[in-house]
């Protein structure tokens, strides 16, 4: 699935393609994809906007026109966008979109599995539209460990779990947690209320560097990320360890061990991310699982 990191780096190659250029003709074939709206309405309403910028929250995609409406794009788990010269678009039964732009050539939108979502909103209902479901932008020069510290105080779920709900840092999905627990060396079981400063600190540090990479990188190809060129990213070979079980830690040597954990695979070293304190023996019989909050998956 798309993280912030491929997320970005599609906004930053479409960003140049899109900006300043009209939406001559737009089709949508397919009714998940702008579901309540017709794809047909949604088509028409979208023809004859021009672009003024490309942005991204969390892993949204905003385009924003110069009428002050944007257009929200989230590729879920397997879209993505793809620029072509005219007539240069490469068959694909998976097409869900097509824009021709006003210079000739086209957008289009893939999805396999068909759950990504384009939503057409005014301009005054995108923040609080995107605010609600998307907590702050870990890249951003004003994120500091005191806002991870505010959003993780007091929860019991633990701290993978927590971040990969969208409100507690933008943009993270399953990889880039693995990875930035590792290079903070945190268990992911480890409840997210009880980290120290200390922790906070080497897990907002580490965030940031493994979304860095991840970007430096172009996000990573698993199976259908693909840049708008059609070109794969390479994160997937610096993955430390996600997808790494039984495979050395390169800080230790520890095999990778695998667990699931909200659901998703999980990988980390045993050995460089500690486990949780055991309970004490008088707790352990009435030691319930920790209720984690609702997760939002956007
Ligand atoms: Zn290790």
């Amino acid at each position: 699935m798309p993280e912030l990191p491929e997320v970005e780096t599609v906004r930053a190659r479409l960003a140049p393609v899109l900006g300043g250029r009209r939406l001559q003709r737009v089709e949508i074939s397919d009714a998940r994809l702008t579901r309540p709206l017709a794809p047909d309405d949604v088509a028409r309403a979208l023809e004859g906007e021009r672009v003024r910028t490309v942005d991204r929250r969390g892993k949204y995609l905003i385009v924003r026109f110069e009428s002050g409406r944007a257009l929200l794009i989230h590729l879920r788990m397997t879209g993505s966008l793809r620029h072509a010269a005219a007539g240069a678009l490469p068959d694909d039964p998976y097409r869900r979109a097509v824009v021709r732009l006003d210079d000739g050539s086209d957008v289009a939108y893939r999805d396999v599995r068909r759950f990504g979502t384009w939503l057409l909103l005014e301009l005054s209902e995108v923040g609080a539209y995107v605010d609600a479901r998307v907590g702050l932008e870990p890249l951003s020069e004003t994120y500091k460990a005191r806002d991870l510290a505010a959003v993780l105080a007091r929860r019991r779920a633990p701290v993978k779990s927590a971040l990969l709900d969208q409100r507690t840092v933008a943009g993270v999905g399953n990889i880039y947690a693995d990875e930035a627990l590792w290079r903070a060396r945190i268990h992911p079981r480890r409840p997210a209320g009880e980290l120290d400063g200390d922790d906070v600190r080497r897990l907002h540090r580490a965030i940031r560097q493994a979304l860095e990479l991840g970007i430096a990188r172009q996000g990573s190809t698993l199976t259908d990320y693909r840049l708008p060129d059609g070109n794969a990213g390479t994160m997937q070979t610096e993955f430390r360890v996600y997808g790494r079980d039984g495979e050395p830690c390169e800080r230790c040597g520890t095999p990778i061990e695998k667990i699931r954990l909200a659901g998703r695979g999980t990988w980390y070293c045993p050995r460089c991310q500690p486990p949780p304190a055991a309970p004490q023996a008088a707790s352990s019989s009435s030691r319930r699982p920790s209720r984690s909050r609702r997760q939002s998956s956007v």
